[in-house]
């Protein structure tokens, strides 16, 4: 029998919420066969933090602004992304530019979301990089801008929440699906075909913790130890065995960041 890692996609673990106990979170990973995670960047205010934590964990990461942070100064804080990720030239655990995307639901600053986007869409395409993308209530807007800058790596449009003809337009163009936590909600119908009816391929699983805790969940703060449980839906979902999506879930995680 092969071995398989899980690798959650996408996990703020350098959120205050993990401060006290972070340590123990990453053992209790270790022992749930939980390789790493994927930590995202979201502001110029977190990057130090964020860095620090990926380096002491040696998690890989991304460096972006993301949407609910575009502000008027949306230049400057491109310019301070573009020093920031230059400065880790050769720093192989970077492996993403991001998270970065639209938000119309948070969406009182999007007149700079637009331009913030563009501008590491660029970014991403000049450091042959994948994007980690959010998207809520924007879809047709960034894929147009998807469409319009077609990057070398595409990337992936993380915590999904779509209909499977938006998630097929995505995958044409070359992204993968994240699947986060959602999944779990029984309610979640519209998740669960865009699972069963798209080829396991299409797929990275992720639980962006400490957000988006699943409705059943005993503990407030979302942890990437419940990914287990949304490779087990995924693995449902494809009416395939567990060790089989959670094998092919890492060989496209690993594939998309050069892991
Ligand atoms: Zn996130």
């Amino acid at each position: 029998m092969s071995e398989s890692y899980i690798v959650d996609s996408h996990a703020h673990l350098d959120f205050p919420e993990f401060d006290d106990d972070r340590q123990a979170l990453f053992a209790a990973m270790q022992d749930a066969n939980i390789r790493t995670c994927i930590i995202p960047g979201v502001s110029p205010h977190h990057w130090d933090k964020q860095l620090e934590v990926a380096a002491q964990y040696n998690c890989p990461f991304g460096l972006g602004i993301h949407p609910w942070w575009a502000a008027e100064h949306w230049q400057s804080q491109m310019a301070e992304l573009r020093s920031r990720i230059y400065g880790q030239a050769g720093e192989q655990r970077l492996v993403a530019v991001g998270e970065c995307g639209l938000d119309k639901h948070r969406g009182e600053n999007w007149q700079w979301q637009l331009p913030l986007l563009e501008a590491q869409l660029e970014l991403a395409s000049e450091l042959e990089l994948p994007l980690i993308l959010h998207c809520v209530k924007a879809h047709n807007e960034l894929l147009a801008l998807l469409s319009y800058h077609k990057l070398p790596r595409a990337g992936v449009i993380h915590g999904f929440y779509g209909s499977t003809d938006i998630a097929r337009r995505y995958i044409k163009l070359g992204y993968r699906i994240g699947i986060g936590g959602l999944l779990l909600n029984k309610d979640a119908s519209k998740l669960h075909k865009v699972v069963s009816e798209l080829p396991i391929e299409s797929f990275i699983c992720e639980t962006d913790s400490p957000a988006m805790t699943p409705k059943n969940a005993s503990e407030r703060r979302n942890t990437p130890l419940v990914i287990g449980q949304i490779i087990t839906k995924m693995a449902h979902l494809q009416k395939k065995s567990n060790v089989l999506i959670s094998e092919r879930l890492y060989s496209n995680v690993a594939q998309l960041f050069e892991l």
